[in-house]
């Protein structure tokens, strides 16, 4: 069954909360506005997507290595990157009503999206993005901190050290995932837009000369993780830059596209940043960064190219890209059609009854199997509603429990997707599940 664009994001937003994805921040006294919690399931999933950006980007390639720097940061990272004069977003205020907006994602620049008013909006102010803070006991302007609203430059000014202790050379990656925070003026739709969120990005430092074949390089290869992950074709887009859109930093830049409800918005931006962060920190540091090799005496500041995704988005994105419905004897089937590797729960073990002779058993399974893989393990209710439940958050494999089990010591699995029912001896589950739920 076509799921209407329109109800996707209703649904999925509802589905989130009743199943247990996202909670919306500090709900009992009444929600702090666009911060959310991920719930049970939700941290399952967020926690696998970062997993396997992690895989393909540092686990499975010997020229990339990974770094967890600090969140909070002193003014001079963010003078010498360029954030405190060029982080900025222009806000308007609409006179009429007094609603704020982000100019440049307004619709109709004359129009104000909350009252309607035509023609009344304030000269557009650039607003940083910044939170600031104080470190230390004393509030003064000495004592104040920035969080980082990127992971990006610990990658920079930690170039020498990881240089030195990590005997890598161009062409390397640093790569990290953490929580970026950006005071948004208009944050939204869901968690696609949030204040606090988290990142995935990777700085792959180059030989300047082959900083464009790089560039084409991560724009294919981070195209290729989304296809790889299940993500369908027709919801994937790469949008080159236009000249005049490129930051000052840019060579070149591409954004992964997702085809979001509203429309085609980032999930990712790829972008030649040349040797620019480097250059920037060296002179506000005084510190050389740049790569010597000590075979042919070359030395120079490498180019970088980055690929930046937001991994809250990702999440969101993966979600509603597999969200769907089936009609089944007669019944709509919400379903989940995840990629395994995504899926927060992998196998569901349910015993059929809730009778004691079943329980043991059933435990017996949970013990085999969970050392392997995150299961939940359910007892209440008619198995069917557990299939279904399972179905929407995505499982791939419930393994069932039943009397018959007590005679042949066989239980029987159940695929998601097809509803095809395997009957599996205990003694060969871990084999069965192992050659279908590949890492
Ligand atoms: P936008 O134009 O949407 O504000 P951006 O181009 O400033 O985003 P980048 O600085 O390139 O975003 O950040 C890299 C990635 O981090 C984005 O593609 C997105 O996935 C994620 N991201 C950025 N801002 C947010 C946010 N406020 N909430 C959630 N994810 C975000």
């Amino acid at each position: 069954m076509d799921v209407n664009k329109e109800e996707l994001f209703d649904k999925v937003v509802n589905l989130s909360k009743r199943r247990g994805f996202v909670f919306q921040s500090a709900e009992i006294y009444g929600g702090f506005r666009s911060t959310y919690d991920y719930g049970p399931v939700g941290v399952l999933l967020l926690r696998n997507v970062k997993e396997q950006w992690w895989r393909s980007m540092v686990q499975f390639r010997q020229d990339v290595v990974g770094l967890d720097a600090a969140i909070l940061s002193p003014p001079a990272i963010w003078e010498a990157s360029g954030h405190l004069t060029n982080f900025t977003d222009p806000l308007v205020d609409c006179r009429e009503c007094g609603s704020r907006f982000r100019q440049d994602k307004l619709e109709d620049q004359n129009k104000c999206p909350s009252c309607g008013a035509n023609s009344s909006f304030t000269e557009a102010r650039q607003f940083n993005l910044m939170f600031k803070t104080n470190a230390g006991p004393v509030i003064d302007s000495a004592a104040e901190v920035y969080l980082r609203p990127e992971t990006a430059q610990g990658m920079f000014t930690n170039f020498t050290n990881v240089l030195n202790t990590s005997r890598k050379k161009p062409p390397f990656g640093i790569a990290q995932i953490g929580k970026s925070f950006r005071n948004e003026i208009t944050p939204g739709n869901f968690v696609f837009r949030t204040r606090e969120f988290e990142q995935m990005e990777m700085e792959y430092f180059v030989p300047p000369s082959d900083s464009d074949k790089w560039f084409e390089y991560w724009c294919k290869e981070r195209m290729d993780w989304y296809l790889n992950l299940g993500m369908k074709e027709d919801s994937l887009r790469l949008r080159v830059h236009d000249k005049d859109e490129l930051s000052h930093y840019s060579r070149a830049t591409s954004d992964i596209e997702f085809s979001f409800p509203w429309g085609w918005d980032e999930l990712e931006g790829i972008a030649n940043r040349t040797d620019y962060d480097l250059n920037q920190h060296a002179k506000a540091s005084g510190n050389r960064l740049e790569y010597n090799d000590s075979g042919s005496g070359e030395r120079y500041v490498p180019h970088v190219i980055e690929p930046a995704a937001g991994a809250t988005r990702t999440a969101m994105a993966f979600l509603m890209d597999a969200y769907e419905e089936e009609e089944v004897n007669g019944e709509v089937r919400n379903v989940l059609k995840l990629d395994h590797r995504l899926s927060p729960y992998k196998v569901a073990v349910l015993p059929l009854s809730k009778k004691d002779e079943l329980i043991e058993p059933s435990k017996e399974v949970l013990n085999l199997v969970q050392p392997h893989w995150m299961c939940d393990y359910d007892q209440t209710q008619a198995i069917g509603r557990r299939y279904r439940r399972q179905d929407e958050i995505g499982t791939p494999y419930c393994v069932t429990i039943d009397f018959e089990t007590l005679e042949d010591k066989a239980v029987t699995v159940r695929e998601r997707d097809s509803m095809h029912q395997d009957r599996v001896p205990v003694l060969e589950l871990i084999e069965y599940l192992s050659s279908r739920l590949v890492p």
